[in-house]
């Protein structure tokens, strides 16, 4: 593929941070693009309005996407609109974050839920359209979590490991349909998520940093779209972008 113009491109959870900003930078190289949303519809819209106004063409399609049913339903929904899909974009995800001392089964199974299974879910759903395509491209959203672990995230970083182990089977199963899948990788991304960090904690993680500072939501989209566009060799791989903060 490598042409992101006129391709069909799905980001799961596109309504805030990462997924909105690789939402816009698909439609931005004349992608179409779906904007996966679970609850807040307000923040969907208005991306798809924003899209829509600098010339690009987007829709918003409701899910929540650790549900099997309701994933396989975005796919369909996708591809009833737009005929196909080119691009899936996983990157829906949660943190409830404490120590394994306080951290409750429920608080385990949901963040394994949203975080790793839905990508199996949308992946599995995706699977028929890309083979009938003749080739497409899939990236996971992981985390540098994933990679090196951290405290009071033993749900987050299992489920995000989970995700690069996913993604290089993935890679394996799907080459001879001439689908390529991908995990980036971020550091510590300037979202909602890591404004919940206490301001000392923010401090403390920026000391952590090699390049010494927060990454950008954009940041992470253009690496995606690195991926799609430039990736037709790269399959089973992780791309950290993270500042240095884990090498
Ligand atoms: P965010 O909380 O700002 O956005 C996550 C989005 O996912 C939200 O729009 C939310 O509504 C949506 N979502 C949650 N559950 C969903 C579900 N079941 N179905 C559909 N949508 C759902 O977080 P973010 O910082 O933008 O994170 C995006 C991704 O990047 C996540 O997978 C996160 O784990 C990963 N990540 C973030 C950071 C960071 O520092 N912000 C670092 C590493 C990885």
């Amino acid at each position: 593929m490598g042409e992101l113009r006129g391709a069909v491109a799905v980001v799961t959870g596109a309504g805030r941070g990462i997924g909105r900003a690789i939402a816009e930078e698909l439609a931005g190289g004349g992608a179409r693009v779906v904007v996966n949303y679970s609850r807040s519809k307000e923040p969907a819209e208005e991306l798809v309005q924003k899209i829509s106004s600098s010339g690009g063409e987007a829709v918003a399609i409701q899910g929540d996407v650790s549900d099997a049913g309701q994933a396989a339903r975005l796919i369909e929904r996708t591809v009833e609109r737009f005929g196909r899909i080119d691009v899936l974009v996983n990157n829906a995800g949660i943190n409830i974050d404490r120590t394994m001392k306080k951290m409750t089964p429920e608080d385990w199974d949901k963040v394994v839920q949203v975080d790793l299974n839905s990508c199996f879910y949308t992946v599995k759903a995706a699977l028929p359209h890309f083979v009938e395509n003749g080739g497409g491209k899939i990236i996971n959203i992981s985390s540098f979590v994933g990679q090196a672990g951290n405290f009071g995230q033993a749900n987050y970083s299992a489920a995000k490991a989970g995700i690069i182990g996913f993604t290089k089977t993935a890679a394996l199963e799907l080459a001879r349909y001439n689908v390529c899948v991908n995990a980036v990788c971020p550091g510590f991304i300037e979202t909602d998520m890591f404004a919940g960090v206490p301001e000392e904690v923010q401090e403390k993680i920026k000391a952590r940093i090699p390049l010494g500072r927060i990454g950008k939501p954009t940041e992470i989209a253009r690496a995606v779209r690195y991926l799609i566009e430039d990736g037709d060799y790269i399959t089973g791989q992780t791309l950290n972008v993270n500042g240095g903060v884990y090498m």
